[in-house]
């Protein structure tokens, strides 16, 4: 069958070589003139995240940084997570999507760069197998009547020269009076410079460019140099997939809300449903169901924890982190914790560390 695919990010590059795979013929159109650019990622993805995307792209040419731990500020308490050995890359995200997009041309995939798609009449005449990954304010989402993600968050981020004290750390604050309803970061990409930026959640103003100032103070740096602005979606469609008149329809990555709700990461669960989707062209709802089962848990986990947080003031989310490392929330997190998948955390690994390290059990 002949798939049109709109969008040439990595959710786009990947549909399409999983349906290539399955025996499919791809034309995919990308508005901008080359995938990746304008980049707006910090490019922080998990190791494991990434090895589960190694049938569509060697990343070890990319990494930037290796990463094992995290500061997370919440209020006025600290948890200090250092895992072993590397968890996580920060990688150049342009060429992460230069190179889903190469492959997919290498296995034949036709890329119309410099087309957008705006209308029923820019479909291709050629098929009725439309995959959307077009990001979160999706054309192909809003023609097909899908429902609406109902949460973004509003972002500014911009490297800057920073002495990292640990270069392979990430800093994480949260505190909803200095971001509200997201969180700030600082990425080290060396010891010299880092990523830093801010989420805030957007509903009504945009709080994007106080919370900017608030980390800036923060951290004691100055920098009036021109920032980037993006959107993240932080709710799953209740549907992301359908039969329309003659039309199958996929949504995939941003445009389907396949988002870690309390990261913004997107990369890797949009990636991985964008493979289910090219398995599955002309059976939406086998797409559908296929990727809820095998991921849609850990997206509710990540959204029922990020509506909470953002719910607390300072002060609750002080409390709440003393009450973390009380419980050696850390010690637990540096053993177990995992970027993507907070299910791989519940059960067995959760029950051990209450038997041991809090009930001192074993
Ligand atoms: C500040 C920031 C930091 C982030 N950091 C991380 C991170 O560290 N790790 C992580 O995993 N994720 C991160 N994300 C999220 C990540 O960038 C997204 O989840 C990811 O880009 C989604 O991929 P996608 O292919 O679905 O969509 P996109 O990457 O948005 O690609 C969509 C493509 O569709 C094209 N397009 C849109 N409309 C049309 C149209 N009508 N016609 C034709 N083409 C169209 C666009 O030009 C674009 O190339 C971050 C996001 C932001 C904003």
């Amino acid at each position: 069958m002949k798939v049109h695919v709109i969008g040439a990010g990595p959710a786009g590059s990947i549909a399409a070589i999983s349906a290539i795979r399955n025996g499919h013929e791809v034309v995919m159109s990308e508005d901008h003139p080359v995938s990746g650019i304008p980049e707006n990622c910090s490019g922080l993805f998990s190791k494991d995240g990434l090895d589960s995307l190694n049938s569509f792209i060697d990343y070890r040419k990319l990494i930037i940084n290796p990463i094992n731990g995290a500061d997370i500020h919440l209020g006025t308490a600290m948890l200090r997570i250092r895992k072993k050995g590397t968890v996580a890359y920060v990688c150049d995200r342009a060429g992460l999507d230069q190179q889903f997009a190469a492959n997919a041309q290498s296995i034949g995939a036709k890329i119309n760069y410099g087309e957008r798609i705006t209308g029923q009449g820019d479909f291709r005449a050629d098929t009725n197998h439309i995959i959307g990954a077009d990001g979160p304010f999706s054309f192909v989402a809003k023609h097909f009547g899908f429902p609406k993600i109902t949460k973004f968050a509003s972002t500014i981020q911009a490297d800057l020269p920073y002495r990292c004290e640990d270069p392979h750390a990430v800093e994480v604050f949260l505190s909803n009076e200095k971001f509200p309803g997201f969180f700030a970061w600082v990425i080290p990409h060396d010891e010299y410079t880092a990523e830093f930026g801010v989420g805030t959640e957007l509903n009504g103003k945009n709080k994007a460019i106080d919370a900017w100032n608030n980390l800036l103070r923060l951290k004691g740096v100055d920098y009036k140099e021109p920032v980037k602005g993006a959107t993240i979606p932080l709710s799953v469609r209740p549907k992301t997939a359908m039969r329309k008149g003659p039309y199958s329809v996929s949504l995939v990555g941003d445009a389907a809300g396949q988002v870690k709700s309390t990261t913004g990461g997107g990369v890797i669960f949009g990636g991985n449903c964008a493979a289910i989707a090219g398995k599955h062209i002309g059976q939406p709802l086998k797409y559908e169901s296929e990727w809820r089962a095998k991921f849609g848990m850990d997206l509710l986990i990540h959204s029922k924890v990020h509506d909470y947080v953002a719910k607390l003031t300072d002060s609750q989310l002080s409390a709440l982190g003393h009450r973390l490392k009380k419980l050696n929330a850390d010690g637990f997190l540096s053993e177990e914790g995992h970027m993507d998948k907070p299910t791989k955390m519940i059960g067995p690994p959760a029950l051990f560390h209450v038997m041991k390290n809090i009930a001192g059990l074993l």
